[in-house]
């Protein structure tokens, strides 16, 4: 297997840390440029970035120079993660991109362009030939790929197989989600502390319409978004690490009964499991029987951090099912996500 060089943009904030820490002996790809701000241009990693991870950084960057977010910076590189603030990757990914270099991105700018896949390997790999009609680079050597929000990979990922068996009427969710989802220093302790807070900007759009996306069909290059309708509720809850969600589903197909769809969720097959990505995880979905499960301080590390669990399945008196979900929102919905992109674009020959 070669090696790939790889760049970090925005590799000093709480995503860029989560890349640094999780490519740490990953046996395809070796971190080589680490990008940032001019406030931390020309600054050894060490002291550019706050390091907020629970193990030491890393000896491989902590002298490393970090240096401005210029695709002139990044020639040695094979491809760039980006962890950069939607504020400035919109402009900052499109330069990379141009410049001949793919962009496998956490941020929200490119996630509902329509020759852009938006990918959880597990639910729509075969979107990565959305790649075909970019129009970057006049030799489609650059290119843009990006991983969902983090409560749409586990509200998409655990939809998929409902989607596939039963056909999905609606879907009414609400998210409990973790503070380490805002950044640092994120949330103020005064706010979250005992508290939960019942909103939080711009997330709500996002689980509405990016499941539509993933579980859309992809024929002859043009994408058909998945209609069923969507109503969301964000909030934010003092846990650290994962996010949890209520969901309840109609579908158009009736059940006989919820060990049905209980089963269904456990005899699942990804449609990757063949292709031996290193990050993977063995169980994509796990359905935990315990209807106190599953919990995020308990459950969001569960297979390094990739694994969406559901639990509580019961049928509804409402909709037709009722269940909850629950996924690491740094790992499975962000770096970690990317990195898996990264290696499904390896196996497809995109990289
Ligand atoms: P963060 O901690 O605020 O980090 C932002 C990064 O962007 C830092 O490295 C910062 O560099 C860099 N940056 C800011 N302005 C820049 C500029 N003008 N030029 C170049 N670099 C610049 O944010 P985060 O929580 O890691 O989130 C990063 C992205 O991932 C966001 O788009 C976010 O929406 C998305 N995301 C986050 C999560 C999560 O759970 N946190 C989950 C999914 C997706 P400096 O340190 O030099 O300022």
């Amino acid at each position: 297997m070669p090696e790939y060089n790889v760049g970090i943009l925005g590799a000093t904030g709480a995503v860029g840390q989560k890349f640094i820490r999780l490519l740490q002996g990953h046996p395809w790809f070796k971190i080589s440029v680490l990008g940032a701000s001019s406030r931390s241009a020309g600054k050894p990693y060490s002291v550019a970035a706050n390091w907020i991870e629970s193990v030491e950084m890393p000896s491989e960057v902590r002298d490393v120079v970090v240096k401005d977010c210029d695709p002139m910076h990044f020639s040695e590189v094979d491809f760039v993660f980006s962890g950069l603030d939607s504020s400035v990757a919109g402009d900052v990914e499109l330069a990379f991109a141009t410049a001949g270099i793919p962009v496998i991105s956490n941020a929200k700018n490119y996630r509902t362009d329509p020759s852009v896949p938006l990918l959880i390997p597990e639910v729509n790999p075969d979107h990565v030939k959305l790649i075909d009609t970019q129009t970057f680079t006049s030799d489609r050597s650059g290119w843009i790929v990006t991983n969902p929000n983090c409560v749409a990979v586990p509200l998409t990922t655990s939809l998929k197989p409902l989607h596939d068996q039963y056909g999905i009427k609606s879907v009414i969710v609400t998210s409990m989600q973790a503070i380490s989802g805002a950044g640092y220093p994120g949330v103020p302790s005064l706010d979250i502390l005992g508290n939960v807070i019942p909103h939080i900007n711009g997330e709500e759009s996002k689980i509405v319409e990016e499941p539509l996306k993933m579980l859309g069909a992809l024929k002859n290059g043009e994408l058909t978004h998945a209609s069923f309708p969507v109503q969301a509720t964000a909030t934010r809850v003092p846990v650290i690490n994962g996010h949890l969600l209520s969901v309840a589903v109609g579908l158009n197909d009736k059940p006989a009964s919820e060990e049905d769809v209980i089963e269904l969720y456990k005899s699942w097959e990804s449609p990757i499991k063949d292709l031996d990505l290193p990050s993977a995880p063995d169980f994509p979905i796990y359905y935990h029987d315990n209807p106190f499960y599953p919990q995020p301080r308990l459950h969001a590390d569960s297979e390094k951090g990739m694994r969406t669990s559901v639990g509580k399945m019961r049928k509804s008196n409402v909709l037709d099912i009722s269940y909850v979900a629950m996924a690491h929102n740094t790992v499975r919905g962000a770096a970690g996500g990317a990195i898996l992109n990264a290696e499904l674009l390896v196996r497809k020959e995109y990289l």
